[in-house]
């Protein structure tokens, strides 16, 4: 019997421990926390996820894409809310592309359910993984309910314990192991605008809505029950920061400048002020993800990301794809899949990071600037004028299977030609026009 050993029943190792088993391994899965279908879902972040094509191609391979869309809530564009409380709309993509706000708590548990049914699956909760003999491929694990330890030993590990790894801990001390850790001086901070009489929902729930604020903002999903959660991302320091958020005057004061349409819809804002945790933002970066072709690191404890393109899952969920798309080119041969992978795959990880990074200050900054705006127009017209030679960066990134990497470049590319469009004279009044297809075809040309 094929046997492998996964860390962590998150969404990545779960919806992993999905894919080994349809392959016929037995799978021995081990999460840090309670059964989280009776204990309840203790996530430490966010309620609620943006999932988009390459996570939805996760889960139809494993079968319940269908059952997660039944209670998602599709999101058509952003909607931008000024400082006077205006709303404009900015589709994402074409007509009818939407990504989805699933609840996280609910997705990890369908997972969870669907791995459980299958016979060679078990779950063992409660179980930290504590440390990893490297030389001899032995997970040291602390069963918490009973405070006890206990060890094992396994041929095939997957590292799916997210960003704080425990597993990448151990592999960090091997000599020639590269990691780096960056954080943000942002943190964020989640707030609820509850569901109105009878779950109405008080925003229009097919949206993401934004609030950008130069240097800061605040966003909101909503939740199938008429909820919207909201995230604050706030400098730590500065004139507008936490540090300047401590009582209840301060917290008011901010809300009513910056958020006034939003503070209206929050009753109970001041107290999930103080009482929501800061999160901290960062990105994670490692190589190579895989030992001796034993152990192998995937997800977050592989590539942690900022929020801001709305990806680390559904770039969790590619590596699961990806891999198993190497299971069959490779015949099962870990040596070669592991090396093909910690070859093929990071240039990839490493762009979605700097995309959700330079997608921060589009968010909070550029999406009410103007030229950011009309050059979104140009874009989407030039998407409609020739759908096989242009496509947006978002739509890329977000409804397309395009490797990261190729998309960064592109997006690189695409600033150059709208730095061009943009410069043209009178453009904000006619840009609908052939010296713009003009430029827009040299450009292609260029760039051949
Ligand atoms: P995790 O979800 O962190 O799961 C790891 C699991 O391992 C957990 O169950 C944990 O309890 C367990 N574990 C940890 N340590 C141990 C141990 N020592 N032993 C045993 N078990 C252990 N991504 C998107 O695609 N769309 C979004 O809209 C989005 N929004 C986000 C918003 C915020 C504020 C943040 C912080 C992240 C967001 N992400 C989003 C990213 C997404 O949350 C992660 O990429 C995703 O959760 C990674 O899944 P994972 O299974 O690799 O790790």
């Amino acid at each position: 019997m094929k046997k492998a050993t996964i860390i962590g029943a998150g969404l990545v190792g779960s919806l992993w421990s999905i894919f080994l088993a349809k392959r016929g391994y037995n799978v021995s899965m081990y999460e840090r926390r309670s059964d989280m279908r009776k204990a309840g879902y203790i996530g430490g972040r966010s309620i609620n996820l943006a999932l988009s094509l390459r996570g939805f191609r996760g889960l139809e391979r494993a079968g319940i894409a269908d059952e997660i869309k039944a209670v998602a809530l599709p999101m058509y564009g952003r909607m931008i809310h000024d400082l006077a409380g205006n709303l404009a709309f900015q589709p994402y993509g074409k007509e009818g592309e939407a990504i989805y706000s699933v609840s996280r708590g609910g997705l990890n548990i369908a997972l969870i359910n669907l791995a459980e049914k299958l016979p060679n699956i078990n779950i063992n909760f409660d179980c930290s993984c504590e440390d990893v003999n490297l030389q001899t491929a032995e997970l040291s694990f602390l069963q918490t309910a009973e405070n006890k330890a206990f060890n094992l030993q396994s041929d095939l590990v997957f590292a799916t314990d997210g960003a704080f790894s425990a597993v990448r801990t151990a592999l960090q001390k091997r000599p020639r192991f590269n990691f780096s850790q960056q954080y943000e001086n942002y943190g964020y901070k989640e707030l609820v605008i509850p569901a109105g009489e009878n779950n109405t929902f008080l925003l229009d729930k097919h949206a993401l809505h934004i609030w950008p604020r130069g240097h800061f903002m605040l966003m909101a999903m909503a939740n199938l029950d008429g909820s919207f959660t909201c995230t604050l991302y706030l400098p730590y320091e500065g004139e507008h920061s936490f540090e300047n958020l401590k009582t209840d005057e301060q917290i008011t004061a901010f809300f009513a400048t910056y958020f006034a349409d939003a503070q209206a819809m929050m009753p109970t804002l001041l107290a999930d002020f103080h009482e929501n945790p800061i999160g901290v933002l960062t990105t994670m970066k490692c190589r190579p993800w895989s030992f001796q072709h034993k152990i192998m690191l995937l997800g977050d404890a592989a590539h942690a990301i900022v929020p801001f393109y709305g990806q680390g899952m559904n770039a969790g969920f590619e590596d699961c794809v990806l891999l198993d798309d190497m299971m069959t080119d490779f015949n099962e041969n870990w040596d070669a899949i592991m090396t093909e992978y910690d070859r093929t795959r990071p240039d990839d990880t490493d762009s979605i990071a700097e995309l959700a990074l330079r997608n921060f200050v589009e968010m909070r900054d550029k999406v009410g600037d103007p030229r950011f705006l009309l050059r979104q127009k140009i874009a989407a017209w030039l998407y409609q004028q020739f759908p096989a030679d242009f496509t947006p960066l978002y739509s890329l990134v977000t409804f397309s299977h395009t490797p990261y990497s190729v998309a960064l470049r592109e997006g690189k590319a695409q600033d150059v030609l709208f730095e061009q469009i943009l410069n043209l004279p009178n453009i904000e009044n006619d840009w609908q026009n052939e010296t713009v297809i003009s430029v827009f075809k040299t450009w292609q040309s260029n760039k051949g």
